[in-house]
């Protein structure tokens, strides 16, 4: 039926250019049938087309629908509620004891702005979070307890740590390996914190001197006291007094020489004033 072809002449307004196609002579004469037929062709391959797409998107959408309900259910059941208010009860609760104590020390109140931890987490981390703060907290305010951290006096601090001239006068330098603070005869002077009596009694240029000795291979010592309080091998709690403010030993009027030693050097108990 194709063989069957009919010659078709294309030639130019000017009667110059021309063109001739062979086309099936069937073509020519059931033009309309081939075109329906092509169109409903053309229309089926569209709805196939379109079938997949839907059936590919509609799929994908449920998937992550799915997904999504999954996640939301895990994270409903990874958050125990309880555990973490009590988490941040207990962060509560020692934050309070802590300020309080820092408060007690003359000293800044602690924030938990820079306290440190992990800057990103999942939403199911919560409870770890959580832990991680209330241990630390806790861990803090044992530190505090151990460490010898504020003043053992308010009074004005008059010496530093370091190279200063010699209070006795003259041009001479000294080294101070302490910290002065100046104060009234008699006013009471607090340990820095938790430990055992080492020494508490006459020590050369200290005068009356008390040495506790702490954890973390620490030990800190009061002198130029004008009465001692504790005894040797005693064990002090923080904030108890150990002895009244004098001006015993190489002194030039009543303040509290304060050392803080780590393995017996002596280090800037400026470092300790605060956290
Ligand atoms: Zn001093």
């Amino acid at each position: 039926m194709l063989k069957h072809k009919t010659s078709v002449l294309f030639v130019n307004s000017n009667g110059k250019d021309r063109k001739t196609i062979q086309i099936p002579t069937t073509i020519l004469l059931n033009w309309k049938k081939y075109l329906i037929s092509a169109i409903v062709l053309f229309g089926i391959f569209g709805l196939i087309i379109g079938f997949f797409i839907y059936e590919h998107t509609s799929h994908y959408y449920t998937t992550i629908y799915k997904e999504r309900l999954v996640r939301a259910n895990q994270i409903k059941n990874a958050i125990d509620i309880e555990k973490a208010k009590s988490s941040f009860q207990s962060i509560d609760e020692s934050m309070l004891r802590i300020n309080q104590f820092m408060a007690e020390r003359g000293l800044e109140p602690l924030s938990l702005v820079s306290a440190g931890g992990p800057m990103e987490f999942e939403i199911t981390d919560i409870n770890e979070i959580a832990a991680y703060y209330a241990t630390d907290i806790q861990k803090l305010e044992d530190l505090i307890q151990e460490v010898p951290i504020g003043k053992p006096h308010f009074g004005e601090q008059t010496s530093g740590f370091g190279y200063r001239k010699n209070p006795f006068g003259g041009n001479a330098v000294e080294t101070h390996k302490g910290l002065d603070f100046r104060g009234e005869e008699g006013s009471p002077i607090r340990v820095t914190a938790e430990g055992k009596v080492v020494f508490a009694g006459q020590k050369g240029g200290y005068g009356n001197c008390v040495i506790i000795k702490h954890e973390n291979d620490l030990k800190t010592l009061y002198g130029h006291l004008s009465e001692i309080n504790v005894k040797d091998g005693q064990s002090v709690i923080l904030g108890q007094i150990i002895g009244k403010l004098g001006s015993t030993g190489r002194s030039t009027g009543p303040h509290l020489h304060y050392e803080i030693l780590h393995k017996e050097e002596k280090i800037d108990p400026q470092k300790f004033l605060n956290l």
